[in-house]
């Protein structure tokens, strides 16, 4: 096994990290910013190192003094989290070049993905279903623009292939408007991520968002946990997901599930990965992988059984992973609340000093935080302060079970998003399961 890792990210992620590892009997290293000291995580840590001030920029985001941190306390692995520099390629290639082990795929996997062109090329060959569209980036041909466009059919979406965050993006409703969408979309681009090229997409009107969680070891292994549902979101942003995804036949999980496995193993993936669909009228739509563990990554292991980070230490370190496909079963349903600070009306952040904390329990109910008694929320990161996430026999008791925990739950001090999720719970539409990603905007009347 891995002797020490380096976790080089913060909050519930970096604690979820080191616990993993120390159930491994692997030794971590916390890197931390100034404005972070007091992280439980890195109060726990076998050893700390500060790499900067609180801007990211200047701490999470230094890629020289996380290799440094790395070389100074001989840790042999970094693990990225999400977020932050987890599908940064450059990050990754510069990890390995200095003799550390990556936890994740190959540099050239992430760099792959990270062009939604490319990836959309190496899904189409590995037989994973794509979005029609242009088959790779807009040209200055504006005949053959418009004929492409006409030929999928309006509305259509014009993307920048270097886009992310939900940002580079243009909805084009006819062809009046679509030339100048596109030079609007290539300018944007240009500016926001240094590339022009962009590509065209059939725009699904009433998609759900449906993602497959995959694992694959470097001896050619790869495995499938089912999917995930994330359709409940704002502004592009998830917050609450379930396993498995309402109204999806378990023939449909598993051939889908195998298209992604397969994928994998004809790319040489490596590590824990997911591949996001937008699922319309009973089909399937590749629009992008992340290669990265993600936050959601709880409700897969509550259904399977499968402790997702582990795997990854595992596989980093070169060995098989644990499961078969054959001894993958869904079981039951599982679902997630992102607690956010912020306020749950205007979703302004809302950090500050938590001055009374208490936590639910009871069967089926794991809490993912590292808030404690007493901490200070700083305000110069992301407002997801933990998760909380039931399982139960089937949806009907996780949601009952997520009411009750809900219930429990006290965080004074600062305001969170908790009165959502509870106003979702008690939601019809939520109660019947398989809204689409535009529910959630609507029913707060965005
Ligand atoms: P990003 O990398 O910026 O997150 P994605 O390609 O994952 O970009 O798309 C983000 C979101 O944009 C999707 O979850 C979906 O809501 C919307 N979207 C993207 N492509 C399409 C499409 N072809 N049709 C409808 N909505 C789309």
């Amino acid at each position: 096994m891995l002797t020490k890792v380096l976790i080089a990210n913060r909050g519930e992620i970096a604690l979820r990290i080191q616990r993993a590892c120390r159930e491994l009997g692997i030794k971590t290293v916390a890197v931390h910013s100034e404005a972070d000291r007091n992280l439980k995580h890195v109060l726990l840590a076998d050893e700390s190192v500060c790499i900067g001030p609180a801007p990211s920029a200047e701490s999470y985001l230094q890629i020289p003094n996380i290799i440094s941190a790395a070389e100074v306390t001989d840790a042999v692995a970094i693990h990225p989290g999400y977020g932050f520099l987890s599908e940064n390629a450059d990050f990754a290639e510069r990890v390995e070049n200095s003799g550390f082990i990556f936890i994740g795929p190959k540099p050239e996997t992430i760099r792959m993905m990270g062009d939604k062109i490319t990836a959309i090329e190496a899904m189409k060959a590995s037989g994973v279903p794509c979005v029609p569209g242009s088959d790779g980036p807009l040209d200055d041909d504006d005949e053959r623009t418009l004929r492409l466009a006409r030929e999928i059919g309006y509305p259509v979406i014009i993307k920048a292939a270097g886009g992310g965050g939900g940002r580079g993006m243009r909805v084009v409703h006819s062809e009046g408007s679509l030339l100048n969408s596109i030079a609007l979309t290539k300018t944007e681009a240009k500016t926001a991520f240094g590339n022009s090229t962009v590509y065209m997409e059939k725009f699904l009107e009433n998609p759900r968002h449906i993602e497959f969680q995959v694992l694959s070891d470097t001896h050619g292994n790869a495995i499938h946990l089912g999917e995930r549902d994330c359709s409940m979101q704002r502004r592009h942003q998830k917050v609450i997901e379930e396993a498995p995804a309402p109204g999806i036949s378990s023939k449909l999980r598993e051939k889908m599930g195998e298209r992604c496995a397969e994928a994998c193993r004809r790319i040489g993936y490596r590590g824990a990965g997911t591949f996001e669909f937008l699922y319309e009228n009973g089909e399937f739509f590749f629009i992008e992988m992340n290669t990265r563990v993600q936050v959601e990554h709880p409700v897969s292991e509550l259904v399977t059984g499968v402790d997702i980070v582990k795997e990854q230490l595992r596989i980093a370190a070169g060995k098989k992973l644990s499961y078969k496909q054959k001894d993958i079963k869904v079981r039951g349903h599982a679902i997630e609340c992102r607690i956010n600070a912020e306020d749950p009306d205007t979703f302004m952040p809302s950090p500050g000093k938590i001055l009374q904390l208490h936590f639910p329990g009871g069967p089926g109910v794991r809490v993912d935080t590292h808030l404690y008694d007493g901490y200070t929320v700083p305000p110069h990161y992301d407002s997801m302060i933990g998760k909380l996430i039931t399982h139960g026999e089937n949806r009907e008791s996780a949601i009952a079970r997520m009411r009750i925990a809900l219930s429990e739950m006290i965080i004074e001090g600062i305001r969170t998003n908790i009165e959502l999720h509870q106003r979702i719970l008690r939601d019809r539409g939520f109660e019947e399961g398989g809204v689409n990603i535009h529910y959630l905007e609507k029913m707060l009347g965005l």
